[in-house]
């Protein structure tokens, strides 16, 4: 949403004049902080407040009414519309307000800007300048010096440059010295100058378009603005141009750091992303490879144990001596549980690898994406999963659930997993109970796998979806399971997230995309 991208909040907290972003029924969206600051008022009792409510309604003011409620609805913006009240937290003032309705798309209703500005003081100086009384009318004069001085000190030393541009031509009235800085024009370079003169890209040819504009919206942003210096050097600056009295301001900032360094970021960011691949790819090919050798491991383990048993029988009935008769007895021994402990060994790093092979798909893998009847799915899942079920004495009950679009390889591998695990971590005091549960939620699909098993306390929940997090190692499993699940989920562009309590069982929720309806469901 525009308000709260960080570039329209500098801008926004920037502006010296209060500004107010109301909705249509006028309670408050945002205000920036010069709002806070003159009406003494704070965010939290400011943001989603009635307007007439805001600061135990001193903002009820019949004349603000008439300007929102009569004028305003007619009109797609107001100027210079006077108000004068005696404010609760600031006391008697006057106010000029530029109120503009703006359509914000995200939104999808019309917001209202309101722009602020104290005139009160202006105000008492017209009456003083009306005033016959001379010694009245120097004080005065000493007044309008004090505050020119007062902007000649933030003109110059603002970090950001300051053009001033005169409204009808769009030439430029004067520079600050950051501008001189930045672009290496001097002032005396630049007076009289059009942008494009001194290497600004922005066409101000047709000024009085630019004011109707800015009188419209109160400021306008350039953003990425092209830069060329007079010393050739290119740079890039975000420009936002507000209305002053007799001329328009420009405020450039030189955003070409803060560019480059996000372009590094993104090229890194697409760097890491191929290195992850060749390494998922590194991972799925070594963990295919070592399957051979651990399927030879497995079957000639079994011909040895088969051989030594059969020299065991034999020995048994052979004519030899009682000492070595007893020597191999002593021998053999511990055969049977090193077997066993090889066995154990070899079907853990099966599931290890099994584990790593699904890992590498998860995230290397192109997407093929379709209409996918989850009913049909999950009935599948728990088809494969009666064995376990009734090993469990446990039960599963699915409800009519909503389709989704994805990959149904994958999406099939998020399911198994979450059902997988809502089996394996049953609660073995209670009988079994597990759910899976759907709805639409917009173009979404949200499922919930649920059971009543041994659940999982609030300080582990993040974790789980960590690699080889386990709570219980001893459940067997690899700790890779929800990390493959949360990477698919991504993928698809949904998300992953769970509500449980140690004890008392788990609700996992898994949101995709809902069924796009272009291809026929699988
Ligand atoms: P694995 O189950 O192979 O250990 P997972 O990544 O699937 O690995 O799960 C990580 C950990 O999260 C598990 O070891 C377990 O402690 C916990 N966990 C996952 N699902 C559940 C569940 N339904 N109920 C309780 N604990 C769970």
């Amino acid at each position: 949403m525009l308000i709260e991208s960080d570039y329209f909040k500098n801008i926004f907290n920037t502006v010296r004049e209060p500004i107010l972003i109301l909705d249509g029924n006028l309670k408050v969206l945002s205000a920036n902080q010069s709002f806070f600051n003159i009406f003494k008022v704070d965010s939290a009792n400011t943001i989603g407040t009635y307007l007439y409510d805001l600061g135990n309604g001193q903002w009820n003011v019949p004349a603000l009414r008439v300007l929102l409620e009569d004028i305003l609805p007619k009109k797609t913006s107001v100027e210079n519309f006077t108000i004068e009240h005696n404010f609760e937290s600031i006391g008697q003032k006057a106010m000029l307000l530029n109120a503009c309705k703006i359509t914000e798309k995200t939104i999808g209703q019309p917001i209202i800007l309101l722009a602020i500005e104290d005139i009160t003081e202006r105000k008492r100086m017209e009456v003083l300048l009306a005033d016959e009384n001379t010694a009245e009318r120097i004080w005065l004069v000493e007044l309008l010096m004090k505050s020119e001085e007062r902007y000649r000190r933030i003109f110059e030393t603002a970090n950001d440059g300051i053009v001033l541009l005169e409204k009808s031509e769009g030439t430029i009235a004067h520079v600050n010295p950051a501008t001189e800085k930045m672009l290496g024009y001097t002032k005396h370079e630049s007076i009289g100058k059009k942008l494009q003169d001194i290497g600004i890209s922005l066409d101000t040819s047709d000024m009085p378009t630019i004011i109707q504009a800015l009188d419209k919206s109160g400021i306008i942003n350039y953003k990425d603005v092209p830069i060329k210096t007079k010393s050739g050097q290119h740079i890039d600056a975000d420009i936002y141009m507000v209305n002053k009295a007799e001329l328009a301001q420009c405020n450039i900032r030189d955003v070409s750091d803060q560019k480059k360094a996000e372009e590094d970021r993104d090229l890194l960011i697409s760097e890491l992303d191929i290195k992850n691949r060749e390494l998922e790819q590194i991972l799925y090919a070594a963990t295919h490879d070592l399957k051979t050798p651990l399927v030879n491991i497995n079957g000639y383990t079994g011909e040895v144990k088969k051989s030594i048993e059969g020299i065991v029988n034999l020995i048994e009935t052979a004519d030899i001596s009682s000492e070595i008769r007893k020597e191999i007895t002593s021998l053999t021994k511990e055969l049977p549980d090193s077997f066993g402990f090889i066995s154990t060994s070899v079907s853990h790093m099966d599931i290890l690898l099994n584990g790593f092979l699904q890992f590498s798909r998860s995230g290397s893998v192109e997407l093929k994406k379709e209409d996918i009847d989850m009913n049909m799915l999950i009935n599948e899942i728990s088809g494969n999963l009666n064995y376990k079920l009734k090993d469990a004495g446990a039960s599963i009950e699915v409800t009519d659930l909503p389709g989704c679009n994805g990959d149904r390889k994958q999406i099939s591998m998020v399911f198994s997993n979450l059902m997988e695990n809502a089996v394996k971590y049953l609660d073995p005091a209670r009988k079994g109970e597990i759910k899976v549960t759907g709805y639409e939620e917009g173009d979404s699909s949200v499922y919930c796998v649920e059971d009543n098993g041994i659940g999982i306390a609030l300080e582990h929940q993040k974790q789980i979806f960590h690699i080889f997090h386990q709570l219980d190692p001893a459940k067997g499993g690899e700790g890779l399971g929800l990390m493959i699940v949360q990477r698919i989920v991504e993928r698809h562009g949904g998300k992953v997230w769970l509500e449980s309590e140690a004890g008392k069982g788990s609700r996992f929720f898994v949101e995709l995309p809902g069924v796009m309806l272009t291809s026929s469901p699988s």
